[in-house]
């Protein structure tokens, strides 16, 4: 198929042939840095060489009160994750949820969250996702599942009400804006003791995400994790 419709690198340009990613180039996929191990204990932004390992908590979860037990992200948000995730949510980019689910995959530890577990992706108002046509937190995580076999998808979640973009908005508008968005699905039946991970993309302020955790509590959930591709490093 290559050499009727030829790839080439969603960053660089550069063309490709048979890759290990569909459309990230070698060299491009090199500068992507995954998360390391000097992370906030609970939500796993990357303290970098910036902080002594001695601190625990980063600004973020000192000043929040986060329902999921803990949360990772598997790569820093640079330049090229950035322009990714854009390319993902406004460009059409849904052919590149394959290489978001296989720059995860290097991340072990990250990974290590996710055995064993139901992935529940952030769900989109249906009036987004007509206009999208998709969701790109569902779609990665399916490649995820693909790709790792020992652990589910499941749609648990369901949007309630349209809700503005997050995008531009302060931190409390950002809570107030998400607030009772969510809802459970009464058509999936499965155990409150099962591991839950709450998938998004970016993880920013938290707000989208804790009020999934909140209404999965309302519900007899207590095994509450959260996982996101990459995270933005202040509120
Ligand atoms: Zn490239
Ligand atoms: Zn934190």
């Amino acid at each position: 198929m290559d050499y009727i419709f030829p790839r080439y690198c969603c960053i660089c340009g550069e063309f490709l042939r048979a890759d290990h990613f569909r459309y990230l180039c070698e060299a491009c996929v090199k500068k992507i840095i995954l998360t390391g191990e000097n992370i906030c204990v609970k939500c796993g932004h990357d303290f970098g060489e910036i902080m002594a390992k001695t601190q625990s908590l980063c600004p973020r979860c000192l000043c929040s009160k986060f329902q999921f037990i803990s949360l990772r992200s598997a790569v820093r948000l640079t330049h090229i994750t950035r322009r990714i995730i854009h390319q993902l949510k406004y460009k059409h980019g849904e052919y590149l949820a394959e290489d978001f689910a296989k720059i995860m995959q290097k991340n072990n530890t990250f990974m290590a969250l996710l055995q064993d577990s139901v992935l529940i992706p952030v769900p989109l108002h249906w009036k987004r996702v007509f206009k999208r046509e998709y969701n790109q937190s569902e779609i990665i995580a399916k490649f995820l599942q693909k790709l790792s076999s020992n652990m589910e998808v499941l749609p648990l979640l369901k949007r309630t009400r349209y809700t503005p973009p997050q995008v531009g908005l302060r931190i409390h508008e950002r809570r107030q804006n998400v607030k009772k968005a969510f809802s459970i699905n009464p058509k999936i039946k499965i155990d409150r003791n099962r591991k839950l991970v709450v998938f998004d993309d970016i993880f920013t302020t938290g707000s989208t995400i804790n009020e999934c955790c909140k209404e999965l509590r309302r519900h007899g959930f207590h095994n509450i994790y959260g996982a996101t591709f990459t995270q933005t490093s202040k509120n």
